[in-house]
């Protein structure tokens, strides 16, 4: 594929994006009122490495705060750049470009309208991209005026009305989304943006992105890109999943700054993050790791969907490689690849994220027929566990339920973290069936969009229940809602679960 070179641009005074490193960011967890905490949280993330730290300003108050957090910063000597996470409102956008160095806007807020039904004909499509550009006017004097950077953030789930008309919920959505802003941008003459195409479903971020890619390079457009993907959940699976989206498109050599989201304490993300860039981010001259060794061969085995290889038959892989290797052929007119990856000298945890990104990054084009992670100092059992992960997180094969979480912030109405884990526990074994757990009514919703089944905070630590992207019952406490969701796993996705 054609390599990308982004501009670089000031975000107050860091450089981001053309040879400058990678950059790491975060987001606080704290109401942002709370000026105190959060201003703790910001230094807290700024010890660990994070390079900038995004609040969220959900309204006018909030955008107004931002100034007290930041004098508060500054008092402390604390001069990391903050970016205001805004999403609904537009006035809370042109209070914040005065005060911190960047804001991350939602392009699906500044459509002309908000008509579920609308029917969209090239008159009306058009005359509603104007009327986007009329209200971006004034945010971008402003930002020229103060020297802040915009985000656009486009997450999956999150699209205008005028866009889901024409391209539906899709990856291509998001990219013409994404085209339409920067062209605006290009036009009132400001360059001071960064772009981020983010979803849950890590093929799907991973397409959204290399379509981007392609379009910008075909455009002649530069602008710096931040890697995301929303909702990744904790643990082992919310590292897979930043690894297999993001460390794959770093090896790809896109991608200018980075965050892991995981509903988890946001300082657990920094770690993580800088390990991603070190293992997979093509600048400072980053070679691919020594020990690990790519082979793949050709198969007739028709298999059903991609086997998991190990060196001995346990609960997790399918076929040993004895048992597999009387199949092999080299027959060309066999397309199916099992592909091993072997690695050495590294410990678990690092192995994970590198696992996942390689075998992301090697079938993302050809699915493989079959893998087989290799690694002396790991048991065979615990490797093929990895490997069924993988293959989850890939979209190839589903072995147990498949979670979404937010990372919380400033909105969050109940302990996600904890409430995740207890819903893995119980409904783990659901295999293929979608859940989510969301901190908010505000962007939960949307943002869990494909999921079967998904609850979203709402007042007096209650949650409201999510069928099929249809809220389906109110005001349930965290128990009530799990119960009720095994009913419907059982009464609606019996044929999935099977
Ligand atoms: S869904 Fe979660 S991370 Fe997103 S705005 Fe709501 S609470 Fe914050």
């Amino acid at each position: 594929m054609p390599k990308y070179k982004s501009r670089v641009i000031k975000i107050g005074k860091l450089l981001l994006g053309g040879d400058q490193p990678v950059r790491v960011q975060s987001m606080t967890q704290s109401p942002t009122m709370d000026t105190n905490t959060i201003v703790n949280e910001v230094i807290k993330l700024a010890a660990a490495g994070c390079d900038l730290v995004r609040i969220t300003a959900a309204n006018k108050q909030e955008a107004y705060n931002l100034k007290n957090i930041k004098n508060s910063l500054l008092k402390k000597g604390i001069f990391i750049p903050l970016v205001a996470d805004i999403h609904f409102l537009p006035e809370a956008a042109d209070i914040a470009a005065e005060i911190v160095e960047k804001i991350r806007i939602n392009p699906g807020n500044y459509s002309g309208s908000h008509h579920k039904n609308k029917i969209y004909d090239e008159k009306t499509y058009q005359e509603e991209l104007f009327q986007t550009k009329i209200k971006l006017r004034p945010l971008i004097k402003k930002c020229k005026k103060y020297g802040t950077t915009i985000r656009i953030g486009i997450n999956h789930g999150s699209l205008s009305d005028r866009i889901l008309y024409r391209y539906g919920n899709t990856a291509e959505g998001m990219v013409v989304s994404t085209m339409e802003f920067l062209t605006i941008f290009r036009e009132e003459n400001f360059n001071n943006v960064v772009i981020s195409l983010k979803a849950s479903n890590v093929p799907l971020m991973i397409k959204a992105n290399l379509l981007l890619k392609d379009k910008m390079i075909k455009s002649g457009y530069n602008f710096p890109v931040h890697l995301g993907v929303t909702e990744a959940g904790n643990g082992m699976q919310g590292r897979l999943k930043a690894a297999a989206g993001i460390g794959m498109l770093l090896k790809e050599g896109f991608g200018d700054t980075i965050r892991v989201s995981l509903s988890e304490k946001s300082e657990n993300e920094i770690p993580v993050a800088k390990k991603l860039i070190s293992f997979f981010s093509d600048r400072n001259n980053n070679t691919p790791p020594v020990n690990t060794n790519y082979f793949s061969f050709k198969t007739n085995i028709n298999f059903p969907y991609p086997l998991v290889i190990s060196e001995t038959q346990n609960t997790y892989s399918d076929i040993t490689p004895d048992k597999l290797k009387p199949k092999l052929s080299n027959d060309k007119t066999f397309d199916k690849t099992v592909i091993q990856l072997s690695y050495k000298n590294t410990s678990y945890e690092d192995m994970v994220l590198r696992a996942a990104a390689d075998f992301s990054y090697l079938t993302y084009k050809n699915p493989p027929a079959g893998i087989w992670i290799t690694n002396k100092e790991v048991s065979s059992e615990k490797n093929a566990f990895l490997s069924l992960e993988i293959l989850q997180v890939l979209g190839f094969r589903y072995s147990k339920a498949e979670f979404i979480a937010c990372p919380t912030c400033g909105r969050t109405l109940f302990d996600v973290e904890k409430t995740l884990e207890t819903v893995k526990n119980k409904l783990s074994t659901y295999k293929g069936v979608k859940i989510a757990v969301m901190g908010c009514i505000v962007n939960g919703p949307g943002e869990m969009a494909d999921a079967d089944l998904g609850m979203v905070g709402t007042v007096n630590g209650k949650v409201n229940l999510y069928l099929k992207g249809k809220q389906f019952q109110k005001n349930l406490t965290v128990g009530e809602a799990i119960s009720l969701m095994e009913v419907l796993i059982k009464t609606h996705f019996s044929e999935k679960v099977k």
